[in-house]
């Protein structure tokens, strides 16, 4: 916005000049100023001085208007405006309010708010970058680097979005404000002005690199720790890593979600571990110690005499300790058991033999037969 002369300063009163007082300077500078006594080189600076007397006149000699002024100075009092009777206060009123609105919205959180100048800034956009890690480096935590695209200033306009050699000029539909009053009955609505979006700025003849924009789009390595026990899905903030704001807002952040790669052997449930272990048909019946895997290497666990297939052990502790977890969770390893397949003569014949003397001894053998039978017996009756 253009600076303007104090009123009382242009006619030469003191703020406390009474209206008698006004007219007085107003008409003896009228009278010096008057299109009609100068001609020549100085005309056109006293047209100028005469229009600038006219309207300080024109809004001193006025009550409300005065009292709008001093007041709200001049955003308070807007010589353009036409309406009813105290519309041309009213415009300015808002007008003047709007930098208090921008401290509101503008308070960090804010999407867009207003600079002292009065140019609408923005925060920055958020960033969202999807990491694929294993499920040992989720667990252990890692520092990587990332690559993301982020937007950095134009090295050939220095962010100005100009043409080298040429300048952005004010807007000339909100005069730099980046913001317009929109009436709506009482109400003076402040909306981002739709020419400028909110820059205040008109580009002529724009960057040729950044189309105008004032920067571009680079890549940028950054150094991210992931934590120690992050899960499939979780999000972890880096702050003020996302894009940067416009006309000097905050930049936003960037949200790095994390995606976990399937395991070969375990699969995670929260803080728990599940992983299935194959046992031997013989060692399920004798009993006997196996080996189970870990995330920290292989375990030796006891299997009893008689294990069943779906049977599970669970490993204490063995598990992953989550972010916000104070114990590590568990590692269960189910039982699977394992039908031997190409067996020579001789395994043959014992398994044969092994048959004929389970059936000798009935059902005490087959702990889970009986009563599938007879639920299978009343199934097909
Ligand atoms: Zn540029
Ligand atoms: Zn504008």
């Amino acid at each position: 916005m253009a600076t303007k002369r104090d009123y009382y300063e242009t006619l030469g009163v003191p703020k406390n000049a009474s209206e008698e007082e006004i007219k007085k300077a107003y008409r003896k500078l009228a009278m010096k100023h008057h299109p009609d006594r100068n001609h020549g080189d100085t005309s056109k600076d006293a047209e100028a001085k005469f229009k600038e007397v006219k309207e300080a006149y024109e809004m001193l000699s006025d009550g409300q208007k005065r009292a709008a002024y001093d007041q709200y100075g001049h955003a308070g009092v807007d010589p353009n405006m036409r309406g009813g009777p105290g519309a041309e206060g009213f415009g300015g009123f808002a007008e003047a309010f709007g930098d208090i609105f921008g401290d509101v919205f503008g308070g960090g959180g804010g999407r867009g708010g207003r600079t002292s100048s009065g140019r609408q800034v923005f925060r920055g956009s958020d960033l969202s970058y999807a990491m694929e890690i294993s499920l040992e480096e989720a667990a252990e935590g890692k520092t990587t680097e990332i690559r993301i695209p982020t937007w950095d200033e134009c090295d050939t306009c220095h962010g100005s979005g100009a043409k080298p050699g040429t300048k952005p000029i004010t807007c000339t539909t909100c005069h730099g404000a980046g913001a317009v009053q929109m009436r709506q009955g009482f109400f003076s609505v402040q909306q981002t002005c739709p020419t400028c979006h909110g820059s205040g700025k008109i580009i002529p003849e724009p960057c040729t690199v950044c189309h105008g924009q004032g920067k571009i789009k680079r890549n940028k390595t950054l150094e991210v720790k992931i934590r120690a026990g992050i899960d499939d899905g979780q999000r972890m903030r880096v702050t003020g890593s996302g894009e940067p704001g416009v006309n000097g807002g905050p930049p936003g952040d960037l949200y790095i979600e994390i995606r976990l790669k399937k395991h070969d052997i375990f699969e995670r449930d929260g803080d728990n571990l599940h992983c299935v272990v194959p046992v031997s048909m013989t060692t399920a019946a004798l009993g006997g110690e196996i080996n189970v895997p870990t995330l920290k290497g292989a375990a030796a666990i006891d299997i009893p005499e008689g294990t069943q297939s779906g049977k599970q052990f669970r490993l204490r502790g063995k598990g992953i300790k989550g972010v916000n977890s104070s114990y590590p969770g568990d590692l269960y390893c189910h039982v699977r058991v394992e039908t031997p397949v190409k067996l020579t003569e001789h395994q043959r014949k014992v398994l044969k033999e092994l048959d004929e003397s389970l059936k000798k001894g009935g059902e005490k053998h087959s702990p889970t037969d009986k009563g599938w039978f007879d639920k299978a017996k009343e199934f097909f009756s």
